[in-house]
C-alpha cells in the first residue's frame, strides 16, 4: 500500500462516496471515511478503509482526524442531496452543504492539506438552452441545492489564495451500482428515477409510477438527463486526484456521457430489460427540475483521460442486480 497518500473521503459511507472509496483502495491509496451516517450506511464502507463517525460542520473533529491520519488530500462527498427537500428546507441545506464545506476548507488550511476534490453537480447549470453543456456554460441554479453547489465551488476556488489545489466534478445523473455487488444505492427516502423504477419492477404494486411533467420542451415532453454509471464517476475521482497531485490547479469538469435519455425512454428501457410491466401516471412538474441536462464531457476526456464506459443498459442491469441482492427478491427473469 502507498503509505504516502492518505485520502479522507467525507460521505464515504454514502452511495457515491463508497464507490469512490473502493476505487481509491484498488489504486493503492489509504482511505479515511468521515461520515455522520445520517444517510450513509456503515455496511457500505469497504473493509480496507478506516472509519470515523463525524459531521463536516464540526471543524475541530475534522482537524483531529486529518492530523491523526496524516491525510494528504480530501474528496468531499458529504452533503444533503434532495432537490425537492432543499426547496422546503433551504437553511438546513445551506448549513450542511455550504457551511460544512467552509469548515472542511478551514480545517485543511490549518493543517496544510492542499489537494481537494469536490462532488459538485450539473444542477449548477439549471435551465439552459444548450443541447450539450460545457463547463463554461452560465450557472443558473434553479433550487437551493443547486445554489449550494455553486456557492461551495466558489468557496473552494477562493481557497486557491492560500494554496489549495482543487477540482470540482460536476456530476450529471449518477446511477447504477458496483458491478461486483459490494455497494449500491439505498437512499431513504429514495427520490431518484432509476432506483425507484427498479424497486417498482422488483416489487410491483397497484400504484402507477409517477412521471413528473410531460409538458417540457423536449421530444416527448418529459425531462432529459445524462445518466452516468457510479463506478465511472468513482474512476474519475481517482484520475482527478492523481492529475491534481501531478499538476496543482483550480479546475472544474463535467462528468457525463454526452447522451441524454428522457424519463419515458428510461421507463421503456427498464421494462425491456426486466420484462416487468410498469404503469405510469403523469403528475405535475417537480419544483426545481430543469428540462434537460446533458454533458459535453470533452474536457474530462482530454485532460483527465476519462470517458464514461457504461451504457444505460449496464446502469439499469447493475441497479437491478443490487436491488435484488438487497431484498432477496426472487429473480423471476435473469437479465444478461
Ligand atoms: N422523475 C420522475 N418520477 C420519479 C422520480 C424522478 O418523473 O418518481 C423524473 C424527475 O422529475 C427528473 C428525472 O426523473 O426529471 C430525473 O430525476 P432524478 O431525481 O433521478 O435526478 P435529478 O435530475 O433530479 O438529479
Amino acid at each position: 500500500m502507498n503509505t504516502s497518500q492518505t485520502t479522507m473521503v467525507t460521505g464515504g459511507a454514502g452511495y457515491i462516496g463508497s464507490h469512490i472509496t473502493h476505487e481509491l483502495l484498488k489504486n493503492g491509496h489509504q482511505v479515511v471515511v468521515f461520515d455522520n451516517l445520517s444517510s450513509g450506511q456503515r455496511r457500505l464502507i469497504p473493509d480496507g478503509a478506516y472509519f470515523t463517525k463525524g459531521d463536516v460542520r464540526d471543524q475541530t473533529h475534522l482537524e483531529n482526524v486529518l492530523k491523526i491520519n496524516r491525510c494528504t488530500a480530501v474528496i468531499h462527498c458529504a452533503g444533503l442531496i434532495s432537490v425537492s427537500e432543499s426547496v422546503n428546507a433551504p437553511q438546513k441545506y445551506y448549513e450542511h452543504n455550504v457551511v460544512g464545506t467552509a469548515a472542511l476548507l478551514r480545517a485543511m488550511q490549518r493543517h496544510d492539506i492542499d489537494r481537494f476534490i469536490f462532488s459538485s453537480s450539473a444542477a449548477v447549470y439549471g435551465n439552459t438552452e444548450m443541447e450539450l453543456i460545457s463547463e463554461n456554460a452560465p450557472l443558473k441554479p434553479s433550487s437551493p441545492y443547486a445554489e449550494n453547489k455553486r456557492d461551495a465551488e466558489r468557496l473552494i476556488r477562493h481557497a486557491s489564495r492560500w494554496g489549495l489545489a482543487s477540482i470540482s466534478l460536476r456530476y450529471f445523473n449518477a446511477a447504477g451500482a458496483d458491478p461486483a455487488g459490494r455497494t449500491g444505492e439505498c437512499h431513504q427516502p429514495e427520490t431518484h428515477l432509476i432506483p425507484l423504477l427498479i424497486r417498482k419492477a422488483c416489487a410491483p404494486d397497484t400504484e402507477p409510477f409517477s412521471v413528473f411533467g410531460d409538458d417540457y420542451p423536449t421530444d416527448d415532453g418529459t425531462c432529459v438527463r445524462d445518466y452516468v454509471h457510479v463506478s465511472d464517476l468513482a474512476r474519475a475521482h481517482v484520475l482527478a486526484l492523481e492529475s491534481l497531485i501531478r499538476t496543482p490547479r483550480s479546475d472544474v469538469y463535467n462528468l457525463g456521457t454526452g447522451r441524454g435519455w428522457s424519463v419515458r425512454e428510461v421507463i421503456d428501457t427498464v421494462i425491456a430489460l426486466t420484462g416487468r410491466q410498469l404503469d405510469t401516471v403523469v403528475r405535475p412538474r417537480r419544483p426545481g427540475d430543469p428540462a434537460s441536462l446533458v454533458a459535453d464531457p470533452t474536457r474530462a476526456e482530454i485532460e483527465l483521460q476519462w470517458t464514461a464506459r457504461a451504457s444505460i443498459e449496464d446502469i439499469i442491469r447493475s441497479a437491478w442486480r443490487w436491488e435484488q441482492k438487497q431484498h432477496r427478491y426472487p429473480a423471476k427473469r435473469q437479465i444478461h
